[in-house]
């Protein structure tokens, strides 16, 4: 079976039945990009660029930034590139970036909220991408966004940039997004779809901030499935309002390689499915084994479910 999902590896991500669902790369370093690609990936869904601002002594300057992410794109030969700005703070500390010492650092000055409190740094990063994008189709995502007034300050800087920048060096096929893996955020995704040109959902997250669950605790991660019936709602409201705007939704949290979910997830309307490299040619052969209308029938008894160990229950005894 596995020989079976390496050969077929560079179809495209399909059910049997023929609904598209594409299937992309986390990446945590631009020089994986090639690997990626050769395991079948159809671009990459999630670049961690925070390793990129951890392997240097200050922030990278525009030319490194750009080499770093030309790097990726050009492994990506004209596949989609979704870059997540820089998501430090809270358990992902930079060193040339001190954050005052917090007692809940999970709750405190992280991802995009950090970014916001120093501008220029999002602006390089975002200049960067834009410039090492020309020609190439690049969405561009922020990190732990609660709700629409965050995403218009990045968005306000993103516009100037794109007004400032001659359209013939900078990217001109791109989209910006956000990750949904603040439960704020999907509550209140109506208003964001109605901006942002697509959604990505970060399933590690997500879990950790509605179930309360720190994602890295010793004794009470294993409880933090996001297979529970509380997160999939989330998922839910996420992509049916990213579909009544005419958006598109990916995951790019560990739950889109969980053979148990893959179908739920496509059940729920979900649009592309981002995992690590090695797992891509199985999340394609898993998606060529389930119909449309079953896994719509997989997510809805999921949705009926009080608990994540019901919905794992009810799922394998289907
Ligand atoms: C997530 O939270 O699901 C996610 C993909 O981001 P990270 O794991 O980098 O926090
Ligand atoms: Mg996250």
């Amino acid at each position: 079976r596995e020989r079976e999902a390496w050969e077929a590896r560079f179809e495209e991500g399909r059910t049997r039945d023929g609904q598209r669902v594409e299937v992309a790369a986390n990446l945590g370093n631009t020089a994986h990009a090639a690997d990626a690609v050769e395991r079948g990936a159809e671009g990459v869904g999630l670049l961690r660029t925070e390793f990129l601002f951890m392997a240097h002594a200050s922030a990278p300057d525009l030319d490194t930034q750009i080499a770093e992410y030309r790097e990726a794109i050009t492994a990506l030969e004209g596949r989609p590139l979704v870059a997540r700005t820089l998501d430090v703070g809270g358990d992902k500390p930079l060193p040339y970036w001190p954050v005052p010492q917090e007692d809940n650092p999970f709750l405190g000055l992280r991802g995009i909220r950090l970014a916001l409190t120093q501008p220029e740094v999002l602006e390089t990063q975002l200049r960067a991408l834009l410039i090492a994008a020309v020609g190439t189709p690049l969405r561009i995502m922020l990190p732990m966004v609660k709700d629409i007034a965050e995403f218009r300050q990045a968005k306000a800087i993103y516009d100037r940039l794109l007004a400032e920048l001659p359209a013939t060096e900078r990217a001109t096929d791109v989209q910006l997004g956000v990750m949904i893996e603040v439960p704020s955020s999907a509550l209140l995704a109506p208003s964001l779809a109605a901006e942002v040109d697509f959604f990505s959902v970060g399933t590690n997250d997500l879990t950790q901030y509605t179930l309360a669950i720190d994602r890295g605790h010793p004794e009470l991660s294993a409880q933090a499935d996001g297979l529970h019936p509380a997160v999939l709602r989330l998922i839910q409201m996420t992509v049916d309002a990213a579909h009544a705007q005419g958006k598109w939704v990916g995951v790019c949290g560990e739950l889109a390689s969980d053979a148990t979910a893959v179908p739920v997830l496509v059940g729920l309307g979900v649009d592309e499915l981002s995992v690590s490299a090695r797992q891509v040619p199985l999340v394609k052969a898993r998606l060529r084994d389930i119909d449309l209308a079953e896994a719509r029938a997989q997510a809805e008894l999921a949705l009926a479910q009080a608990t994540s160990e019901a919905v794992r229950d009810a799922l394998e005894a289907r």
